[in-house]
């Protein structure tokens, strides 16, 4: 049976650690209880609000209507043929252990988003991606509950028109739907993707010239855990901004005004790590009471202690402003902001 309560500190829920309680709140384990929340919600005319490990939302003071944190968990294998392999995670499974499992069971395609927290069901949300892979690279579908009818209905890779960081779930069906259940094609043969960040270098460094898959997943934890606060010590919710992607005529004038700029090829467009132009405009390893932006990487805000997301959202206009009047690029953030 469901149960709701009232007025629930949802600071140990989000990897930021913002004070913030839920008006109302629920545990959701099965697909029954989703659907007794949704009768509930508009017997009493609540909106819903779906929440997996909290890794990327910046929560206000408090949140209306009710909030369901998803603990539905499981994986299962839903087709196999010689090449590949169909796998689902159900959406509260956590996304850490999904990887892990594919990579037990020597399946290939998601190793280089090992680590990235949170749930599965959030993974097609911002398309997640890490290391030159995204979600959307092996994604085959997923079922969602639409939050009105408690209908269901499978969405294809199209459907969710994945794009850098982002996904249908991120706009217009934002908040509509719960993401119930996700199935990626993973492949059986080796196709390792080793060509993004450090991962060449390490390779090198530890003399590896064909990597398994359990040691590409040990280079991205040794990369990761030497670049990103773990939340539990210093909280944060990863990147707080998407690097902007520009056009080549703008590069090219700020090329000629900042020849050491950053840059990476992204289609028809540029991508300026964010990171770097947040270094340039002065912001990196600062702080302003207890909102910060972490020391060893500029694109990571981080929680020293007793930060509001009012804290958070005031260094992030600073932010926004100086590198708005620095390059004449306008910063996106990454994050969900739930106020
Ligand atoms: C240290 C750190 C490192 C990170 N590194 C990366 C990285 O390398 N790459 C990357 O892409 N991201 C990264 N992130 C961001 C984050 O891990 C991902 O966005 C992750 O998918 C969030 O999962 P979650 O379950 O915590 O989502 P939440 O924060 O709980 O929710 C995020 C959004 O998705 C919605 N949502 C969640 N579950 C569902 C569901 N079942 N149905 C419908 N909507 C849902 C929520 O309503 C919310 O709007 C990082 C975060 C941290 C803290």
């Amino acid at each position: 049976m469901l149960a709701i309560e009232h007025n629930v500190d949802l600071q140990r829920y989000n990897t930021f650690k913002m004070a913030s309680k839920a008006e109302f709140f629920a545990v959701v384990r099965e697909k029954e209880d989703v659907l007794a929340a949704i009768k509930w919600a508009k017997e009493h005319a609540q909106p819903i609000f779906v929440l997996g490990g909290g890794a990327n939302v910046l929560l206000g003071k408090k949140i209306k209507g009710l909030v369901l944190k998803n603990e539905i968990k499981g994986t299962g294998v839903l087709a196999e043929d010689k090449d590949s392999v169909l796998f689902s995670g159900l959406s509260g499974e956590s996304w850490i252990r999904f990887v892990h499992l594919a990579v037990e069971a020597g399946w290939y395609g998601i190793e280089n988003l090992f680590l990235i927290p949170g749930t599965v069901g959030a993974s097609p949300v911002q398309n997640i991606g890490a290391y030159g892979v995204e979600l959307k690279d092996c994604f085959d579908h997923l079922v969602a509950i639409n939050l009105e009818t408690g209908k269901e209905k499978t969405f294809s890779a199209k459907d969710c028109r994945f794009a850098y960081r982002d996904s249908i779930f991120k706009n217009k069906l934002r908040g509509k739907y719960f993401i119930y259940s996700v199935a990626l094609r993973l492949k059986k043969k080796a196709e390792l993707k080793l060509g993004y960040g450090d991962i060449g270098k390490c390779l090198l460094e530890k003399g590896i010239k064909k990597p398994n898959l359990k040691q590409v997943i040990a280079i991205i934890q040794e990369i990761r855990n030497s670049k990103l606060p773990i939340p539990a010590v210093l909280p944060n919710v990863g990147s707080f901004y998407k690097n902007p992607e520009i056009g080549k005529k703008e590069f090219a004038r700020l090329l000629k005004e900042f020849p050491d700029i950053r840059s990476f090829p992204a289609g028809k467009k540029i991508k300026i790590p964010a990171a770097w132009l947040i270094d340039q405009a002065g912001f990196k390893g600062k702080r302003f009471g207890d909102a910060g932006v972490y020391e060893k990487q500029a694109l990571i805000l981080v929680n020293h202690g007793q930060a509001t997301a009012r804290d958070i959202l005031a260094l992030d206009a600073k932010i926004k402003k100086a590198v708005l009047k620095k390059f004449g690029i306008k910063l996106e953030e990454e994050v969900n902001i739930i106020l």
